[in-house]
């Protein structure tokens, strides 16, 4: 039967580091969040981004622009921020209305304000080994598979699932392990490939949104497995592996809610904290 890996002890732990590392520092540090238009989900996220900022120290500076604010006006208001000496970070809150382009407007963040590492600047560090900013749920990640102890060089690690905020960072920090990793998308699915895969997984990391994708039976005896979907089915929020079946098999895995979800937050505060001790 498999331990449970949460989120929850771990993001206690960094938040306790990350506040005595202020503390000692002693910087004030803002965090600057960019809302345009109105979303339930975002607001979750933004809540608890403002308690995790509350509880640090920092100041959380909300900038709530209306729907219909055009593209133009965005990338403006993102320059008079990282103009702004006393902004350390900026967030842009997503989901961003159909007529604003996230790539575009995202790519306006200076790289030394981007907290969530998603500029151009800052995801070409991390292919170099080097970044500062890590995409917040791919951190995740990798801070619960650093608690398992696991050793991930020459593992098979398979991951499902290749977006930019999650796989694709993931296989990046994964190879500077020295990982052997492999990153399944809809094209295994459709191939047919994608149960083959995920059986040889010694580490298995799930990003889709598709509830009960995997199956239990699949997972490698004594797999280390991270499920990162969230998916709400029958009134409960449930990750994209079947997990019962899985904790059977699996050593370690994570549950939903409360394995990657509890951390993502932490991990954006320590983007922030890092960049700001260096500007
Ligand atoms: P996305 O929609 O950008 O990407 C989905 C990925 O899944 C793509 O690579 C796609 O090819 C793949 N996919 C779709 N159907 C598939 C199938 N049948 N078989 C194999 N692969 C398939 O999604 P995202 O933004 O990366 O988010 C993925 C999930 O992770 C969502 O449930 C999201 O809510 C969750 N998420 C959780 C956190 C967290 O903090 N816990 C953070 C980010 C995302």
């Amino acid at each position: 039967m498999a331990r449970l890996l949460e989120g929850k002890p771990i993001a206690d732990r960094v938040r306790a580091e990350l506040k005595s590392r202020l503390a000692a520092a002693g910087k004030k540090v803002t965090l600057a969040s960019i809302q345009v238009g109105s979303d339930h989900g975002s607001e979750v996220y933004v809540r608890s981004q403002k308690k995790n900022a509350g509880f640090l120290g920092i100041e959380y500076q909300m900038h709530a622009l209306a729907a219909h604010t055009g593209q133009d006006q965005l990338a403006a208001f993102i320059q008079s921020l990282n103009a702004d000496p006393g902004v350390n970070g900026i967030i842009l809150q997503l989901p961003l209305p159909p007529h604003i382009d996230y790539k575009t407007v995202s790519g306006c963040i200076a790289p030394d304000k981007d907290v969530e590492g998603m500029n151009p600047v800052n995801l070409g560090r991390l292919l170099f080994g080097r970044a500062t900013a890590v995409p917040c749920t791919a951190a995740s990640v990798m801070e619960l598979l650093a608690a398992t102890g696991i050793d991930l060089e020459g593992k098979e690690v398979v991951i499902v699932g290749h977006s930019a905020i999650v796989g694709k960072p993931l296989s990046l920090l994964l190879l500077e392990k020295l990982a052997t990793v492999t990153v399944c998308h809809i094209g295994t699915s459709k191939s047919g490939k994608l149960e083959d895969h995920i059986r040889r997984a010694e580490v298995l990391i799930v990003a889709v949104g598709h509830a009960g994708l995997v199956k239990g039976e699949w997972v490698r005896e004594d797999a280390v497995v991270i499920d990162v979907g969230i998916n709400r089915a029958d009134g409960r929020i449930v990750g994209d592996v079947e997990f019962s079946t899985a904790q059977e098999r699996a050593s370690w895995i994570t549950p939903v809610p409360g394995g990657v979800g509890p951390l993502t937050v932490t991990m954006l505060m320590r983007n922030l904290v890092e960049m700001s001790l260096q500007q």
